[in-house]
């Protein structure tokens, strides 16, 4: 064995340990969340907190850093894929030591304040409660960007942490053409457009227990492996656990509203289907080469099934059936598979908030959060302004007067992200959905008759196709455009999905 080939050995296993450790972390996190008793959870925080430490110093330690250094240096020898996980190890060695520890601890404490700051600040609808804590979370992140990679852009250290590989540059290309596209059918559709009746799924009562057996049936018809994951309820529906041989999803029910429930399950089934999938080649497995790509590429996959699929009209012929068994008082048999695909794809206005909006409006919302963060770390923003900046994107691209509807509290208040100092990760949901669509053309092409086994309830083509063309590669390529191309032969092109948002609004809303 060459010296290489042993150095390389030694840091496998250091990575496959660091792996199996966080692990144990998902495996913890989802149970505090799903099934901790209410007396545990002093005690559970002690356990995390041991074992966060456990990692943090596997993570940073000095002979990992050595290794790294040494295979990053001189790499002749490893075959492509070996060079992929000592690329990605070394970046990640980069980043959990870039830090000082004094930086790293008011981090820590910053997410917990910042946390307490903007329920306060929502609950008064008081933006001023929450600016100072902005303002430190602006001043953090431009510290911590210039410590990790000084010679790039802040926004794109900020950013690369969940869109790998991806910059401003290209975001402000991508973005730029989405709100050309966008700004004009959202106006379209509001002044011209005939909605569809949503009656069919609103305004009456669904049975939660019903809609969960559903929900369930749907998740395992889409794919979903019982054998590597389980299936619960829980306040906010995510998709955790261990990794590819343990995927822990979780959902949760509204009675009055069947769609949410619904589209959710298969949100998560979506994710859990990528996570599933990623877990093909022993020799990547626990390595930095089968994790997911980012965070982009996994919306993309949640939003393929929820959207591309679920929101589609072959679906509702394999959906009405099952509604109409589930609840035969509220769906009746008269109705057909058209009624059910408008009643599932309205565009709901006003559009004030980002989680309740359809996917129409959705991009706009994420635009505006991009435009207004990358301001204030660039210092083109100030944070005091930022209520107005926001309230005037909301008009020019939503049509929506955030003052009438509500102030601070359901305008710039909305979203926890900024106050865990989460920026750079907004985009990655719209990416997301642009992708989704790009990939769904390229399985269309590939899959001539993909409709109608969509419509009989046979997805296994499409998740196959997935597997084998997206979900294996992990984070084998650089970045997303990449992937794109390998997976759809080019980068993302906004167009496509613009052309799916334009072709299915003007029917559904005859425009
Ligand atoms: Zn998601």
């Amino acid at each position: 064995m060459s010296t290489v080939t042993y150095s390389y050995s030694l840091l496998a296993n250091r990575l496959r340990d660091i792996d199996a450790l966080e692990g144990i972390s998902g495996l913890l996190g989802w149970d505090e969340m799903v099934m901790l008793p209410t007396g545990s959870s002093d005690s559970r925080g002690k356990q995390k907190e041991a074992l966060a430490g456990v990692i943090y110093d596997k993570k940073t330690d000095p002979v990992l850093g050595e290794l790294l250094k040494e295979l990053h240096e001189s790499c002749a020898g490893l075959n492509e894929v070996e060079q992929v996980n000592v690329e990605l190890a070394y970046k990640n060695y980069i980043r959990a030591t870039a830090l000082p520890k004094d930086l790293s601890q008011r981090i820590a404490a910053l997410e917990t304040e910042g946390y307490h700051a903007w329920i306060a600040a929502r609950g008064a609808s008081d933006y001023s409660k929450f600016a100072p804590v902005l303002q430190e979370w602006v001043d953090i992140s431009r510290r911590k960007a210039a410590l990790i990679d000084p010679s790039q852009e802040t926004y794109n250290v900020l950013l690369d942490e969940f869109e790998k590989g991806m910059t401003a540059t290209r975001i402000d290309e991508i973005f730029g053409q989405l709100r050309v596209g966008l700004v004009p059918l959202i106006a379209n559709i509001k002044s011209k457009g005939t909605a569809p009746d949503g009656s069919l799924l609103r305004g009456k009562e669904f049975d939660t227990k019903a809609q969960a057996a559903l929900c369930e049936v749907i998740a395992l018809d889409l794919g979903f492996d019982i054998t590597k994951g389980r299936l619960d309820v829980s306040v906010h529906p995510f998709t955790g656990g261990t990794g590819p041989t343990d995927v822990r999803m979780t959902t949760r029910f509204k009675a009055m509203d069947v769609t949410e429930g619904l589209t959710g399950a298969i949100h998560e089934t979506g994710h859990s289907l990528y996570e599933q999938g990623r877990n093909v080649y022993p020799d990547w497995e626990g390595l930095p080469v089968s994790k997911a790509l980012s965070m982009g590429v996994h919306e993309s996959q949640s939003l393929l099934w929820e959207r591309m699929v679920a929101l589609s009209k072959p679906f509702s012929h394999y959906l009405l059936p099952k509604l109409q068994t589930s609840f035969p008082d509220l769906v009746p048999t008269s109705t057909t598979p058209e009624a059910l695909y408008g009643a599932m794809n309205l565009v709901l206005f006003p559009s004030l908030i980002r989680v309740e909006s359809d996917e129409v409006t959705y991009g706009m919302h994420v635009v505006l959060r991009y435009e207004i963060e990358r301001g204030l770390v660039e210092g083109k923003i100030k944070v005091e302004d930022v209520p107005a900046i926001w309230n005037a994107k909301m008009k020019e691209y939503l049509q929506t007067d955030v003052e009438a509807l509500g102030g601070d509290a359901k305008g710039v208040l909305q979203d926890v992200h900024w106050s865990a100092g989460a920026i750079g990760y907004f985009p990655t949901y719209t990416l997301g959905a642009m992708m989704a669509a790009q990939i769904f053309q390229a399985a269309e092409a590939a899959l001539p008759n993909l409709s109608e086994s969509i419509a009989k309830g046979e997805f296994a083509p499409l998740k196959t196709w997935l597997n084998e063309n997206l979900h294996c590669k992990g984070s084998f390529y650089r970045n997303a455009d990449e992937l794109m191309t390998a997976v759809t032969g080019r980068v993302l092109d906004p167009n496509i999905y613009l052309s799916y948002l334009n072709n299915k609004y003007t029917d559904l809303y005859k425009l």
